[in-house]
């Protein structure tokens, strides 16, 4: 019904009806709200969204951690779907085509670090987010995420997905998937290597994953051993906890923060060894940020400490080839969009496994 309607909006160049759920608020809770995308464009695709996985960041952004968030809010950046319609100049999708959307959906296309596929470092500031973000591309109307039962974007920020992938488990790697690959490729994680992840939920099983099958050694750091059996049986070697931080012996060749509450990072730069990298990816909220001393890091032997930021266009599709190849998928449990109020509560609690992922074509029922 919903489809068949979109389809026509789409024909006649309309503006496109969405259903979805969204919070009014910092502190609402997420209820039904019904809302329009722009009209498609030439090189626009219209996505019917069947998994939308709630990432943390969904949490901080709809809490307005971060900064003040755009309400009503729909997240979601961890997108999969179909084809439903395409513009005219669309190349890369026909209609029925598996398609994935992440964290951008445009981008000026003109400067270096687009020309680049960096699209997330966008030089022109015109880098659109898939929600919580204005899109000048689009009169800055705010943009719109996955919680939701479709999406319009370019099909350059649409990511092409086989069609015998398991859908439900691709959505997460649009985010979590793309935001652990990137840094473990940037600082080239390899054979024999010793590995240390911070935070082990929704992106830290996905490095996890990854660097497992680079050849690593890989430990985790944890606030609890909740999570020690899982983490065995995925392959790593320890679990310590952030207690014992201090007291451990071994030293690492790269160590990924995945954290997102307070937390002080300096503690894992000094369990680097001399040339190894630091990778931040976690983002605790705006006021729980601790500075640090740059004299702290002058005198810790040349480790090196970067922040990365999910990852471009052409690396996200790289990611998604290379872990459909070798069955490298996240740990999911499926909600209703009826459940994403609990999700959101279990994942600040402490409660949650690793990922959910919202079967969004629940939504009308
Ligand atoms: P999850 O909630 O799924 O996982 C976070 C994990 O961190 C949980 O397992 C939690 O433990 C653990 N944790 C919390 N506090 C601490 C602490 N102080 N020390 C050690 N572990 C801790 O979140 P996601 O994996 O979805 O996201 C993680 C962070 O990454 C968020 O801040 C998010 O915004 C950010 N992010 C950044 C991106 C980027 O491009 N840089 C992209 C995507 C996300 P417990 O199991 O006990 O709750
Ligand atoms: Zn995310």
């Amino acid at each position: 019904m919903l489809l068949k309607m979109n389809l026509q909006e789409a024909k006649e160049g309309k503006r496109i009806s969405a259903k979805g759920f969204a919070v009014r608020d910092k502190n609402d809770t997420f209820k039904p709200f019904d809302f329009t995308r722009h009209a498609m464009g030439q090189n626009d695709v219209l996505i019917e969204i069947l998994y939308a996985g709630i990432c943390h960041s969904d949490i901080h952004s709809a809490r307005s951690e971060w900064h003040p968030g755009i309400y009503p809010m729909v997240p979601g950046h961890e997108i999969a779907g179909r084809i439903v319609a395409a513009g005219d100049k669309v190349s890369k999708f026909k209609v029925g085509d598996y398609a994935g959307v992440g964290c951008m959906v445009n981008s000026c296309g003109q400067c270096r670090a687009c020309k680049e596929s960096m699209e997330q470092f966008c030089e022109n500031g015109k880098l659109v987010f898939t929600y919580d973000c204005k899109d000048c591309f689009h009169n800055d109307e705010p943009t719109y995420g996955g919680y939701s039962n479709n999406i319009v974007v370019n099909e350059h920020f649409a990511l092409k997905v086989p069609q015998d992938a398991p859908l439900e488990k691709v959505a997460p790697l649009l985010c979590a998937g793309i935001t652990t690959y990137s840094p473990l490729k940037f600082s080239k994680v390899g054979k024999g290597m010793k590995v240390g992840i911070a935070g082990f939920g929704g992106l830290g099983v996905m490095a996890l994953k990854y660097a497992k099958l680079f050849g690593a050694e890989v430990s985790i750091f944890a606030r609890n051993r909740n999570k020690e059996q899982a983490a065995i049986e995925l392959g790593a070697s320890n679990l310590y906890t952030i207690d014992k931080l201090d007291s451990i012996k071994e030293r690492f060749d790269f160590i990924i923060s995945t954290i997102p509450t307070r937390y002080d990072p300096m503690r894992y730069v000094n369990l680097l060894r001399y040339g190894g990298d630091f990778a931040i990816v976690g983002l605790p909220p705006e006021n729980a940020t601790i500075k640090t001393d740059m004299t702290r890091l002058v005198f810790s032997p040349n480790r090196r400490v970067y922040g990365s930021l999910i990852g471009g266009i052409k690396e996200t599709q790289e990611m998604l080839d290379f872990s459909l190849k070798h069955g490298i998928y996240p740990e999911i449990e499926m909600i209703t969009p009826n459940d994403i109020n609990l999700a959101y509560d279990n994942l600040t609690d402490g409660k949650a496994k690793f990922r959910y992922v919202v079967d969004m074509s629940k939504l009308e029922g």
